[in-house]
């Protein structure tokens, strides 16, 4: 079985031709598919229906993964999905809308997908991290995430302006799969978001980092480091050991060469863990004219019990990074209620 979701837009020409048909028809399919959203391929009605009877016969299918259930926030702004795959793994994607921020007059909305079930990283603060690893998902179950929400937008009028690889699971871990999700996300016969529109978040797998910055794409990187020297950040990333904190600098810093975006550090304060003025003054010093932004992150209460600085204490420790010349932000969570929030994604419980 392939889902036709899989194909890029130059491997459904191919697929055609090598099917006796002309190119045309390969839009016939790709349009549809990304913007009308059909459930099967009986659903392609301009194609002619011998052709999607041998579609059907060589194993070609739409839709790698099922809604099975639904969450929305009291305030409407954040939706939770859990989908199934066609193995019976069960995933979960997130929709945060902004009101406030308007993009060409529609509300921003950011698509958070995961790129595994679990995580082997097995970051002590993170739910998804102590579930383990279950299973990489494939490239289509990436891009029917997306195609989820897409749909559901549109039948508001709406759509999707940004995704963010930050649910489930370590991006770089499945890199062939995660950059095929992409090509086909912003590819102008695919789904054509804008490659500035969407961002990557690693806990900082250095040969990752190298190998996206060598992609000539204009993805925004966003790298969790959770802690300014080794020892501490051992303790938070268990698995961190091959990638030390100057080498992901480093890595950071050659991204930005490479491709001139800026890489975001993420920081997810734990109160009396690695929120004291003099961490923040040891980040401060780390991050020192690189050019880089810090985003804040009051851990959300999840497996462990790590909890949210005082407010006082962010805010100090966002002032000397501010005062160190660190453009610095604290992430505004959403979803918290609805376990949508970040590090809050596990299969095993639907709020
Ligand atoms: N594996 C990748 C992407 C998924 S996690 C990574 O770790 O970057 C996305 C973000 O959520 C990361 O910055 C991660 O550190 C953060 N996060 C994980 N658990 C969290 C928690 N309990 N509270 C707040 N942020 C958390
Ligand atoms: Fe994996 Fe990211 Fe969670 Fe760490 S924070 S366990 S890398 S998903």
């Amino acid at each position: 079985m392939t889902d036709l979701y899989r194909l890029l837009p130059e491997e459904m020409e191919k697929l055609v031709i090598d099917m006796g048909y002309p190119r045309y028809r390969a839009d016939q399919i790709l349009y549809p598919l990304y913007y009308k959203f059909p459930k099967t391929i009986s659903d392609l009605k301009q194609l002619p229906k011998t052709m999607r009877q041998e579609l059907v016969d060589a194993g070609y299918t739409i839709g790698s993964t099922k809604e099975i259930h639904r969450v929305v926030s009291e305030d409407g702004e954040t939706t939770k999905l859990l989908l199934n795959t066609t193995n019976g793994a069960s995933v979960e994607t997130v929709l945060m809308q902004y009101p406030s921020s308007k993009i060409n007059g529609h509300p921003r909305s950011t698509i958070c997908v995961s790129t595994q079930i679990g995580c082997a990283m097995g970051c002590v603060f993170c739910a998804t991290g102590q579930m383990g690893f279950e299973t990489n998902l494939s490239a289509e179950e990436i891009v029917t995430q997306v195609i989820h929400f897409a749909n559901i937008l549109q039948q508001r009028g709406e759509h999707v302006t940004n995704i963010v690889f930050m649910g489930m699971g370590e991006p770089m871990a499945n890199y062939d799969e995660m950059i095929r999700a992409i090509k086909i996300l912003t590819h102008n016969r695919g789904f054509g978001i804008g490659q500035r529109h969407i961002t990557i978040s690693t806990i900082g797998i250095v040969s990752g980092i190298d190998r996206l910055a060598k992609e000539n794409l204009q993805i925004g990187l966003a790298i969790s480091l959770h802690a300014p020297n080794n020892e501490l950040r051992k303790k938070l990333v268990p698995t961190a050991g091959p990638n030390s904190v100057e080498d992901i600098i480093e890595a950071g810093r050659r991204y930005y060469e490479k491709t001139g975006r800026r890489v975001t550090f993420e920081y997810a304060l734990m109160k009396n863990i690695n929120d004291s003025p003099e961490i923040a003054s040891e980040l401060a010093l780390l991050l020192r004219n690189n050019g880089s932004h810090v985003n804040l992150i009051p851990i959300n209460p999840t497996a462990g019990d790590f909890e949210r600085p005082e407010n006082d204490n962010t805010i100090e420790f966002e002032r000397i990074l501010y005062n160190a010349g660190i453009n610095c932000t604290v992430r505004v969570e959403k979803g918290t209620e609805i376990s949508a929030a970040c590090g809050q994604l596990r299969t095993d419980v639907m709020n």
